[in-house]
């Protein structure tokens, strides 16, 4: 069969750049998906009244590309109650993590904290490297005690991973464009809270009504019979017009848009591509959701806590579903999502059912200070894991650039960002760049 584009992967990427291609016109297109339902890891559970998102909890909204983007699925979402408050435990107790550079004044900052970033502007030093990590970044501007516990709170809050081996530049952009416009990162954020417009409106936490499944759902029934689940690839070899794309089905493409992991990508293609792949790195974390009635599992107002780089604790997160979400535990009910493993804890992917829980319910029980005695337990082993953009990633994806050639798009969470937003946008980018070359 011979289409303008075929899209490989039905994870949220896939099915974001097949709908965006669909939205600008372009509608000579196929999405294969070896998997019976759309959604890829963002795939949500349903059991016993509760709703556990296994992947991909919130959206932030508003969003330039990803507000268009569910515009265009017409996805319903709802905000949450009280996202933003988010907690850390470290030294044995909860503190209430700061939104903004002001919240570093906060009376639970410590002295000595505070003072390093009051002089934060000041800092004159430079990158060691033009790739530095984003612990040295951290520490470099604001010193070996707060540095740290934020470039850990940011590694561990967003990749599951290790600052020491993140890079900056990749894993958070945002933080040296800060440095390299005003000279700090404290000044900057300040900067960009005086001159915000009256009227803007600050991103906050949403959650897409039935769930992340709906969201897909919604994409999948727009694509119609162009959505093709349970269709393996094996093969996306260049040809004559332009690309062959083989397994449980053959077809003739155009453009090529290759929405998987970095490791499966790296089965479909050969030669050099297929060799940068293979060196994708990736941090194994385990999902747990803990449900019960309130009085048995009494959680927190607020979004969630994550541990400190002193805790010790095999979890890294617990996120409080039923207080940011209701609708997610049935009435009087409570369910908490615990996230364990990640970078420096890779091993407890492996563990059996029984360790983890019992681990899992004593980290909680100290992180909380609660006895948690749940009805409800469900663990998902993300074996494959969270990307890591270590240090030489923007490299990386440069040289996949040089290699990829004209029309063959590489996309998802391994690449350019491993938020729902960040898919969005490069859905967005993509389809422009077709459209485009297309066009013309
Ligand atoms: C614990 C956790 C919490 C998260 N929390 C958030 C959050 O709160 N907010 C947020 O924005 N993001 C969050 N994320 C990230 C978000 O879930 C991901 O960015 C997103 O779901 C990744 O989508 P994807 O399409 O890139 O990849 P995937 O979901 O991995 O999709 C890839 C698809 O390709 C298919 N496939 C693989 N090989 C082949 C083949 N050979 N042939 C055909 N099909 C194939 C797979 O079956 C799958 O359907 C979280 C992730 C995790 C793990």
């Amino acid at each position: 069969m011979k289409t303008r584009v075929t899209v490989v992967g039905g994870g949220l990427a896939g099915l974001f750049t097949a709908s965006e291609l669909l939205a600008a016109g372009i509608d000579d297109i196929v999405l294969l998906d070896r998997d019976s339902e759309p959604g890829g890891v963002a795939r949500t559970i349903r059991r016993d009244g509760y709703e556990l998102e296994p992947a991909a909890t919130t959206l932030l909204l508003p969003k330039p590309h990803l507000t268009e983007v569910l515009d265009h699925l017409g996805a319903e979402v709802a905000a949450s109650i009280d996202g933003a408050t988010r907690y850390l435990y470290t030294r044995g107790r909860l503190i209430t993590l700061p939104s903004s550079p002001k919240a570093l004044l906060a009376p639970v900052v410590p002295w000595s904290a505070k003072l390093r970033a009051v002089a934060e502007p000041l800092v004159r030093t430079r990158a060691s490297s033009p790739d530095e990590s984003l612990d040295d970044f951290m520490r470099r501007r604001l010193g070996s005690g707060l540095g740290a516990t934020l470039a850990w709170v940011a590694a561990s809050g967003v990749f599951a991973g290790d600052p020491k081996r993140l890079s900056a530049r990749a894993a958070f952009p945002a933080f040296p464009a800060m440095e390299d416009a005003a000279g700090s990162i404290v000044r900057s954020g300040l900067q960009r809270l005086k001159s915000r417009s009256p009227g803007s409106v600050r991103p906050t936490a949403h959650i897409p009504v039935g769930g992340m499944s709906a969201l897909a759902g919604k994409a999948a029934a727009l694509l119609g019979d162009r959505y093709r689940p349970g269709t393996v690839v094996e093969s996306v070899r260049r040809s004559e017009h332009g690309w062959t794309i083989t397994g449980t089905d053959e077809f003739e493409s155009d453009h090529v848009v290759i929405a998987l992991r970095p490791s499966d990508a790296a089965t479909v293609v050969e030669g050099d591509l297929k060799a940068q792949l293979e060196r994708a790195a990736s941090a194994p974390v385990v999902v747990v959701g803990l449900g019960g009635p309130k009085e048995r599992l009494p959680l927190p107002s607020g979004f969630g806590v994550l541990t400190g780089p002193d805790a010790g604790t095999a979890v890294l997160g617990i996120l409080f579903e039923s207080s940011y979400a209701p609708s997610r535990a049935p009435d009087g009910h409570s369910l908490a999502k615990v996230i364990a493993g990640g970078a420096t804890r890779p091993d407890v992917v492996e563990w059996d059912d029984e360790r983890i829980i019992n681990q899992v319910g004593n980290d909680v029980s100290r992180i909380l200070g609660i006895e948690p005695d749940p009805s409800f337990v469900e663990i998902v082993r993300h074996r494959a894991g969270i990307p890591q953009y270590e240090v030489g990633h923007n490299a990386w994806l440069a040289e996949l650039d040089r290699l990829s050639g004209p029309n063959l798009h590489l996309t998802g969470w391994g690449y350019r960002g491993v938020g729902v937003g960040h898919i969005a946008a490069d859905a967005v980018r993509i389809t422009t760049q077709i459209a485009t070359e297309t066009s013309t």
